[in-house]
């Protein structure tokens, strides 16, 4: 009865973050190559147990020690050429992690997800040696787990493969040259007698997708001849119309599609728009991807509509599947006892979408969907302004010399540090105690700041463990999961807070600390949020109302702290908004509808503060010059900007634009453990300098790092600070 199912990914780490254990034990030299991979079998068995016990009836074997697109470069031997002087694991793990004197392969974010992959090295000179043993090995254990007629091997496509590498040569004839190597694994998959092959195409939603039309043609013309049973998966998105109108001719036996979009983003995916309109081909299975798998709330209701849809239509051949790769989520919720059984009731991870796949195959689900009940977000106009534009309120703000320096917000997070919060969240530490404490931390801090001479101080962050964690668990509507953790890269994990309801500040956040460090010196302290947006994409939204009223409500929100720390006395106040640029949704055209409430999201935030106050910001990556204009919307007095391992390109593209506001570009890198000297730092200046950056405007040209400095000790931090200011001394002597 009812339609079949199949699972397109599910979460690599297993449910206690086993692998991630294992892994990093393997890396410590505290365990073995045999132990790493037992693990790692043990793992992957046991999530193809789970999906087999959940009733799929085609389970993609998924799972894989660091990334995906790792495993493929693995596969067909294309290591670039500084690592074919090793072997196997060693080179598989220096590819991803680097090894003595060999850096790692580039690593980037995956399509618009929080996931990050090792990016593929491809030139003219690459020549695939590929070497499936592995794969076929993996294949033969999911057999045995799952049984033959369910296991489904899962293989990263020729077009995605070259179109997500850093490709130097020819895409179209990089691709051509490993459809050979692709037709030899269908041959050897087939004589492992699995049902068919789930081809993992995800850049066919790429906006240029188009573009790729002849040699995906060519390539699947020449792999269907395998006469292997071919299922081309897309995911990420919608394909656009004239992407979808070849890809539906392509002689493959199915083809799976993302019919839900991005939780929260109204002007999301069309899959179903199109079908409507063009219809599916009858000689073709549709994989519908109705289950939501990048959202953590229950998606039955919507899902089962959408496959009446489907039907309506016509379309009979269907089989029902999560809309992305399960690893966007935590692994189950079984693991939240804490959870309130309303919002448990409501919410479905891995796990429990596998329970959704199956059952709205079924048919077995109400018509209705469980809706949270929503919340409009009426904001007034005027208060996305403030009160005077930044040419007027500039003057009124705090006088420094010219160069300013400044850090970004953290100091280093000692283990004392890390003890004493983790004592007091434990209830070890009593309140009294825990405050003496973390005054004593401030106070170290503003002294160090005092002894280097620094313009503008902070207060050093001790009291946080992650930027949005801590306001998140002091804004009422947001849920901290005991175990939802979701792989970001390799062994890391995240767990980010789940927004169940209305976002409200229950009481002031960050007041207490503000204090103690400004009654401490004379210099301004800087008031030390993050910005709305940064909160809403670091979290699992809700999906009842969209991404931009849940902007809205959290910039409420911080615009209550904003008052307050003026209140306090608070002259400069810095909203952190590292993120914004994560949420860009993939296809350009729909850039400017989410730029506008995200901009306008910081601005709600911000508007509040008087023309006096000076609002700073800061991002992290300093690739933001396509999105120029909408930083310069943002109205904030200072920008600051990771930049020291770029050649200026940012401060270049804003010299470009004319940005005129304040700029606080990085002298020098937080991640590394080198102290940069005097001349290093002054030479870097310069080069700000030279771009004309604000010219004539030293005084508007702060000195800072690139970011927070917690992962550092202070031992590096004393010496590097120390220099930044004597160079900032220097520059300020030679102008
Ligand atoms: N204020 C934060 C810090 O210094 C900013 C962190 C970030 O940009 N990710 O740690
Ligand atoms: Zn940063």
């Amino acid at each position: 009865m009812g339609f079949p199912t199949s699972t397109i990914g599910f979460p690599r780490m297993g449910r206690n973050r086993d692998l991630k254990r294992a892994l990093e034990s393997y890396w410590k030299g505290n365990s073995t190559a045999e132990e790493l991979v037992a693990v790692s079998n043990e793992v992957q068995k046991k999530a193809w147990a789970a999906q087999k016990d959940a009733g799929v009836s085609l389970i993609g074997l998924d799972g894989t020690l660091y990334d995906q697109m790792l495993d493929w470069t693995f596969y067909l031997g294309l290591a670039p050429p500084r690592f074919q002087h090793l072997t196997a694991l060693d080179q598989y793990f220096a590819m991803a992690r680097g090894a003595e004197g060999t850096p790692a392969l580039d690593m980037s974010k995956f399509f618009d997800t929080n996931y990050h992959f090792m990016v593929p090295e491809l030139d003219d000179a690459s020549e695939p040696k590929p070497d499936f043993s592995l794969l076929l090995e993996k294949v033969k254990r999911g057999q045995e787990v799952v049984g033959s007629d369910c296991a489904v091997p899962i293989v990263i496509g020729p077009v995605s493969f070259v179109h997500l590498a850093n490709c130097k040569a020819d895409a179209s004839s990089m691709i051509c040259k490993l459809v050979p190597a692709y037709k030899q694994l269908l041959s050897e998959l087939k004589g492992l007698g699995v049902p068919e092959v789930q081809m993992h195409e995800p850049a066919l939603v790429f906006g240029n997708a188009n573009d790729f039309k002849d040699s995906c043609e060519a390539a699947y013309k020449e792999l269907a001849s395998a006469g292997m049973s071919i299922n081309l998966v897309t995911y990420y998105d919608d394909m656009k119309e004239d992407v979808f109108a070849w890809v539906t001719k392509l002689p493959v036996c199915a083809i799976s599609m993302d019919f839900c979009g991005v939780p929260g983003v109204e002007l999301g995916n069309e899959t179903m728009e199109m079908i409507k309109k063009h219809g599916f081909p009858k000689d073709k299975r549709l994989g519908a991807g109705v289950v939501d798998g990048r959202s953590v709330w229950g998606s039955e209701g919507s899902a089962a509509k959408a496959l009446s849809e489907l039907q309506a239509l016509g379309i009979t051949n269907i089989c029902v599947q999560s809309s992305v790769s399960l690893q966007h989520l935590p692994y189950t919720l079984e693991d939240e006892k804490a959870l309130p059984e309303d919002v448990k009731g409501r919410l479905a991870f891995a796990v429990e979408k596998l329970a959704e796949i199956v059952k709205v195959a079924c048919g077995g689900v109400p018509e209705s969907a469980t809706v949270l009940g929503s919340t409009k977000v009426e904001v007034d106009a005027k208060l996305f302004d403030r009160p005077l534009p930044f040419a007027e309120r500039r003057s009124k703000q705090i006088c420094t010399p010219a160069f300013p320096t400044s850090t970004i917000g953290s100091f280093p997070q000692t283990s004392a540090i890390r003890s004493v919060r983790m004592k007091f969240k434990k209830g070890e530490v009593s309140a009294e105690e825990y405050k003496c404490q973390m005054t004593g931390h401030i106070a170290y801090a503003i002294g160090v700041q005092e002894a280097l001479g620094l313009d503008v101080f902070v207060h050093g962050e001790a009291e946080r463990t992650d930027m949005v964690e801590y306001f998140g668990q002091k804004l009422e509507g947001m849920y901290f999961t005991n175990n939802g953790w979701v792989q970001s890269y390799g062994s890391r994990c995240i767990r980010p807070p789940v927004i169940v309801g209305d976002v409200h500040r229950r009481e002031a956040m960050t007041i207490v600390e503000y204090k103690i460090a400004q009654s401490l010196t004379k210099k301004p302290v800087k008031g030390m949020l993050t910005g709305p947006v940064t909160i809403l994409n670091w979290s699992f939204p809700r999906k009842d109302i969209s991404r931009k009223a849940q902007a809205m409500q959290l910039a409420l929100a911080l615009r209550e702290e904003v008052k307050d720390l003026e209140e306090a006395g608070c002259k400069v106040i810095q909203v952190d908004e590292p993120a914004i640029r994560e949420g860009l949704p993939l296809k350009k055209a729909r850039w400017d509808s989410y730029l506008s409430w995200a901009v306008d999201a910081f601005r709600l935030c911000c508007g509040v503060a008087a023309p006096e106050t000076q609002i700073v910001t800061h991002m992290c990556y300093s690739d933001f010059q396509d999105i120029l204009e909408a930083i310069d919307r943002m109205d904030a007095d200072v920008l600051t900007i990771e930049n020291s391992r770029s050649g200026n390109e940012m401060i270049h593209a804003l010299a470009t634009y004319g940005y005129g506001r304040d700029l606080g570009a990085g002298v020098y890198d937080v991640h590394s453990p080198v102290v940069p000297t005097v001349d290093f730092i002054t030479s870097k200046i310069r080069s700000f300098m030279e771009s004309r950056v604000l010219e004539g405007h030293a005084d508007r040209i702060w000195v800072n790092p690139d970011c927070g400095l917690k992962t550092r000790d202070w031992k590096e931090v004393l010496p590097a600070l120390k220099n930044m200011v004597e160079a900032a001394r220097v520059m300020r002597e030679e102008i």
